[in-house]
């Protein structure tokens, strides 16, 4: 419920911050919108500056006159500002929050997070809802913001939410009927003091359910294992290595199974790779603790298919294969394309540091690479980890890197690009870097079909 009362303010004037405002101003409420950017770096700052009250270029003591401040995931929260409200009992949430106490009681919320896979999930999960007739929205950190949907009317029975642990450092009383944690690997480690700090984060999904809920788990994943007490709700658990009693969906050889009686050959599904079985596992598991009906969306399952810049398969050059996977932003996407070909690739890295250690990957890249091109702001440290371990060339342009990738290839090869860094040392976002990626593997074709 919308309560007119309460005094807003929004930080951070992004997709997530922009949608709260405007919804507040829907339902008949006020917000004061600060952002640290100056005007002209906001997008559409104008049309803000004409609806409400808004200061641009750094937050100043105005915010203290309001009582539930909105802050943008995107901020971190030691900024002393930050600090300060905290001491003045100024309220603060996430736009999650904001959205949750808002929405229409009936429509029931699948929640993901985890450090890998939550595009990929949440947007299985939709598929299969819509497929089975549902009327389903997709929101959070995908497509449009929770917000900016019309939750607070009745007739949506399904909202699926992709949750960043940013954003679940400010909730309070969301409660998901079905939370699902995929894995917790190191990410994000520029902004958390230690890893436990993040794992604490992506607990805070379950921190509100109770027995009348249902928690999606992964048991390959270790601080889910060790975690895992920490959970009310009933427990559905996943698998790529163990089997039952010890859990409700598992790998029977080449098969999926999800109890003894529904079984989804791995063969059938268009999402390749042991990460996407265990993304379906945990798919199917959510649909079925609200639907009940295993049998259709095992069905669904089988046409979901994959999202660009995950393994997208891109182009094939003279029996060679490109393939663009760069929403691989940590080491541990790294590990699920390395393990999602029957035979070495050649894999091209590099980019913004986020602080991993990178030799976690050397034993599988001497398994499962062929050679690594590393580019980017992290070459140096990449080329140190890996020195005398694996085979590398440092090539400092991206297309060059590229070009070298395919010169060396023999027909049958596979080149991947699967950073393990994120992307803004040279591109806006990852988007910009597969996209760049593409066009230059399409140049390269057209260049190869004139010879
Ligand atoms: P997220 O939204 O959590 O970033 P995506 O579905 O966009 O997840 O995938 C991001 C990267 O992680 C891609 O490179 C993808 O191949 C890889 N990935 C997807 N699912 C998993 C998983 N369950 N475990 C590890 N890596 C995964």
């Amino acid at each position: 419920m919308f309560d007119t009362t309460v005094k807003y303010a929004v930080l951070g004037l992004a997709r997530s911050g922009i949608a709260a405002a405007q919804k507040i101003r829907e339902l008949g409420g006020t917000a004061f919108l600060s952002d640290s950017q100056p005007r002209e770096k906001i997008s559409g700052a104008e049309e803000l500056a004409r609806d409400f009250d808004c200061e641009f270029g750094g937050h100043s003591e105005k915010l203290f006159a309001f009582d539930t401040w909105i802050v943008s995931p995107g901020i971190p929260l030691d900024l002393p500002i930050i600090a300060q409200a905290r001491e003045k009992g100024v309220e603060l949430i996430s736009e999650i929050e904001f959205a949750y106490r808002i929405k229409a009681r009936d429509s029931r919320v699948i929640a993901v997070t985890g450090s890998n896979g939550k595009s990929t999930t949440v947007s299985l999960i939709h598929h299969i809802l819509k497929n089975m007739g549902f009327n389903s929205i997709l929101a959070g950190n995908i497509g449009a913001a929770f917000s900016s949907w019309p939750i607070e009317k009745l007739g949506l029975d399904f909202i699926v939410l992709e949750i960043s642990s940013f954003q679940l450092d400010l909730i309070d009383s969301f409660l998901p009927d079905v939370g699902v944690l995929l894995n917790i690997t190191p990410d994000h480690l520029n902004r958390y003091a230690s890893f436990a700090d993040y794992t604490a984060s992506k607990f805070r999904l379950f921190a509100n359910q109770s027995h009348e809920n249902t928690a999606v788990i992964c048991l390959d994943s270790p601080p889910i294992v060790q975690n895992q007490h920490l959970i009310k709700a009933r427990l559905l658990r996943y698998s790529l290595t163990q089997t039952p009693p010890d859990c409700e969906a598992w790998l029977n050889r080449d098969v999926i199974q999800i109890g003894l009686r529904h079984k989804l050959p791995v063969a059938d599904l268009k999402i390749r790779g042991p990460h996407n079985h265990a993304n379906t596992m945990a798919a199917l598991l959510a649909v079925d603790s609200l639907t009940h009906d295993l049998d259709f969306a095992i069905e669904a399952a089988r046409s979901f298919e994959p999202l660009t810049h995950r393994l997208e398969f891109v182009a094939l050059i003279n029996g060679i294969f490109f393939y663009n996977d760069s929403k691989a932003t940590n080491t541990d996407s790294v590990k699920s394309a390395l393990s999602s070909f029957d035979k070495p690739i050649r894999v091209i890295m590099g980019g913004s540091d986020k602080g991993e250690d990178f030799a976690v990957l050397t034993p599988l890249l001497r398994e499962n690479a062929r050679k690594v091109y590393v580019t980017g702001d992290t070459a140096l440290k990449m080329c140190s980890a890996w020195q005398d371990q694996v085979e590398l060339a440092c090539i400092e342009d991206f297309e060059d890197c590229v070009r070298a990738a395919f010169a060396d290839s023999v027909p049958g090869d596979i080149v991947v690009l699967s950073p393990a860094c994120a992307s803004f040392d040279r591109f806006r976002n990852y988007e910009h870097r597969g996209e760049t990626f593409k066009e230059i593997v399409y140049r390269i074709r057209s260049e190869y079909e004139k010879e």
